[in-house]
């Protein structure tokens, strides 16, 4: 399925395998001035490609490698002669695909590998210029892209929602928040996820600020009780009971032991919690 709703001079294009009403597997990519930011996944590709037949598009930009970001990139290249643009770390990664779990194969589907180029510092459009953020912590070739003059912050996969109880094992929850605090200070006036029926954010700086304190406020839980010798599935358990229902979907993908373990990993800046929202 696949559904357009317009905000300001923004197309947000939600697009599923699934009718409508199951929204834990939208995705949803942004059209803006003939930029498209992400193209989704593999099972909706040719939607998207016909769905863009009569409007204008030059460039699509990948947040980043995952799956559900990059799987049109081929097919609009070839349909439209656009050019595909990542953070340089993204590059080997959206060319050659990682194996997908089963789940992701059922509702993503294989992306065909595609030839990206390092985005730079900044995307320009006729009407519009777009300043790119890394933002490492979902994964590390993270971006989000910026629209200053409006306030737009398209945020790919980096707000979830404002309390997450589950993580990719790649994710790491202090990196999360750093990005979150650098996009928050930009002072976006509207802000466009792409995940799982994830709504357009106006007005987002107290959203974020909201799960920038609720992610410390976690994080400082979880230290605390790793401080005191319990093991990560303690702590989930402590923390979040039993397991959420989607791990054993997603073969421990996404997990609230994982969401624990990120919040673990070496080299975290622990001064992120000092520092302050
Ligand atoms: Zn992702």
């Amino acid at each position: 399925m696949l559904a357009a709703t317009e905000h300001e001079q923004v197309t947000q294009i939600r697009m599923s395998r699934y009718p409508e009403a199951q929204p834990g597997t939208r995705v949803s990519v942004y059209l803006v001035d003939g930029l498209l930011i992400d193209s989704g996944q593999a099972h909706t590709a040719e939607e998207l490609t016909d769905f863009l037949k009569d409007r204008e598009i030059r460039t699509v930009v990948n947040t980043h490698y995952h799956e559900d970001h990059i799987s049109a990139n081929v097919l609009l290249k070839e349909r439209y002669g656009v050019e595909l643009l990542a953070h340089p770390l993204a590059i080997n990664r959206i060319n050659q695909p990682a194996t997908l779990y089963p789940y992701q194969e059922e509702v993503w589907g294989y992306p065909i590998p595609s030839q990206v180029k390092d985005i730079g510092d900044s995307v320009t459009t006729p009407h519009f210029h777009f300043e790119v953020i890394h933002t490492p912590g979902h994964c590390d070739d993270h971006i989000c892209l910026f629209e200053r003059k409006h306030g737009w912050l398209f945020s790919g996969d980096l707000f979830v929602g404002t309390r997450p109880n589950v993580a990719r094992p790649e994710e790491n929850q202090w990196q999360i928040i750093a990005s979150l605090k650098k996009v928050k200070d930009l002072m976006p006036r509207a802000l466009f996820p792409a995940p799982r029926g994830a709504k357009v954010v106006t007005d987002p700086v107290p959203v974020l600020e909201k799960t920038i304190r609720h992610l410390e406020d976690l994080g400082r839980r979880v230290t605390g009780l790793n401080d005191k010798g319990l093991s990560p599935v303690e702590i989930r358990q402590k923390i979040f009971g039993d397991e959420a229902p989607l791990a054993e979907f997603t073969q421990q993908q996404f997990s609230s032991e994982n969401l624990v373990k990120s919040y673990l990993k070496t080299g975290k800046p622990r001064d992120v919690i000092t520092t302050g929202a």
